[in-house]
């Protein structure tokens, strides 16, 4: 058990562990182990961001995905899914609008495949040049 906590704080020192010491970990795992991690991780957490909020504008650009996670509402083979693509002037309304509401991260969201890098591309250098204190996240 001893071995657990010894662990979770080389694992707060190191950021990683060999598999070996992950499987450890696992094993080892009960209330109290899960606990430490837990307030390890708070620690953290108030040190890199203090008990600020950040608030980030999230763009779900479309809903169609190549892919077939089964868990996910929007995967391929869900027929009962009304899907969309939002065209480019449809993705900069947005950040217009997000921005003048004061947001200043812009994450656009979609399922895998739905547009070309070409077009990927020059929306997020339009977002740029007209947000360039924002933050742009591709998900
Ligand atoms: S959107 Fe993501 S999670 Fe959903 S099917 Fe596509 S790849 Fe999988």
């Amino acid at each position: 058990m001893i071995e657990a906590y010894r662990l979770l704080d080389k694992l707060e020192r190191e950021h990683s562990l060999s598999l070996l010491e992950y499987k450890t970990l696992i094993e080892a795992e009960n209330d109290a182990l899960r606990l430490y991690a837990a307030n390890k991780a708070k620690e953290q957490a108030t040190l890199i961001y203090g008990n600020s909020v950040y608030v980030r504008g999230l763009i779900e650009v479309g809903n169609y995905c190549r892919n077939d996670c089964f868990y996910c509402g929007i995967r391929k083979s869900n027929f009962n899914c009304d899907r969309y693509i939002l065209v480019e002037e449809d993705i900069l309304h947005c950040c217009k609008e997000g921005y003048e509401l004061g947001f200043r991260t812009f994450v656009l969201q979609g399922g895998e495949g739905i547009y070309k890098k070409d077009f990927v591309t020059d929306v997020v250098q339009k977002i740029r040049s007209e947000y360039p204190d924002c933050a742009i996240t591709l998900l």
